[in-house]
């Protein structure tokens, strides 16, 4: 299953299809799916059942802020690696006059195993997933919907301040396939998010993610006229035990790896918590270290 999975992702691995494959939303009606989810309440305890065959990392990043044995706690079985802010940014190619660029790896030579995390919607809210990003420093870029994250967005406020340099950015009011939308309503989405997120957390957020990664030209239009710096997709999407690849079958250097605020009606039974051990266990055991995408752009 999980091999013939992946298969499905490699044969189909031209850009935007395989994006659009994994996706936040994979399944039937996203909003009404998240908007339910925004209404329950998370309750399993985290476990550390998971496989643990991690060898010892890379040992040369600089670490984080997290306590030396924080990582035992959360089911790891050795530190997190984190990679130190670059002396020099690296290049990042520019947009047309007008509109944003579009961001879906981070350009870093072969031998920079850095790789970035980001969460999408927020429709989980689970305070135990708080105490184990706190504890183990992770920078997160979040892309919240107002739609289900705005019910809490005290957690999230929680989950940027834990120390770890997390940041909160756009992924729309409502969610939707904003390939389907004019340009004004296009706009609406965007910067009515842009203003809900400004007045609630105090920052203009730079970074947008259109929903299901699917844009179009007046989306980059809109999103520099909202005041947005970047428009950023992924390559590689944790699922609920392993990650999805839109090209190849392992990490690469600079890949943004996007996952979810998702709750065990989404994973299978599987918590927050889980999921994000096992997508950790992944980049340990390719041999990777964890960046802050902001430092990056
Ligand atoms: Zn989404």
């Amino acid at each position: 299953m999980r091999y013939a999975r992946r298969l499905v992702a490699g044969t189909l691995a031209a850009g935007a299809l395989a994006l659009s494959l994994t996706g936040c939303g994979e399944s039937v009606d996203p909003i009404e799916r998240l908007g339910r989810k925004a209404t329950q309440e998370p309750s399993q305890t985290p476990s550390a059942s998971a496989s643990a065959t991690a060898p010892a990392p890379d040992s040369a990043g600089a670490q984080g802020g997290a306590s030396d044995e924080a990582y035992k706690k959360w089911g790891l079985t050795a530190p997190v690696q984190y990679a130190p802010k670059p002396a020099q940014k690296p290049q990042i190619p520019k947009a047309a006059p007008g509109k944003v660029p579009v961001i879906d790896r981070i350009p870093l030579p072969a031998e920079e195993k850095i790789v970035f995390l980001t969460f999408d919607d927020g429709a989980e809210k689970d305070p135990e997933f708080l105490k184990m990003a706190a504890d183990l420093k992770l920078p997160i870029s979040m892309f919240l919907t107002d739609s289900v994250a705005s019910s809490d967005y005290g957690h999230f406020e929680k989950l940027r301040d834990n120390g770890s340099a997390s940041t909160v950015n756009n992924h729309t009011l409502t969610h939707p396939n904003l390939r389907t939308l004019s340009f004004e309503a296009q706009k609406k989405e965007i910067c009515g998010q842009q203003d809900k997120l400004e007045k609630r957390f105090g920052q203009r957020p730079p970074l947008f993610r259109p929903p299901f990664g699917n844009y179009n030209d007046d989306t980059l239009r809109a999103a520099s006229e909202c005041g947005v710096s970047s428009v950023l997709l992924w390559r590689v999407s944790m699922q609920i035990n392993n990650f999805q690849y839109a090209q190849g079958s392992a990490l690469q250097p600079g890949d943004i790896i996007l996952a979810h605020f998702r709750g065990p009606s989404e994973l299978k039974g599987a918590t927050e918590i889980q999921m994000t051990t096992r997508m950790l266990q992944r980049i340990q055991e390719q041999g990777y270290r964890i960046g802050r995408l902001e430092d990056y752009l």
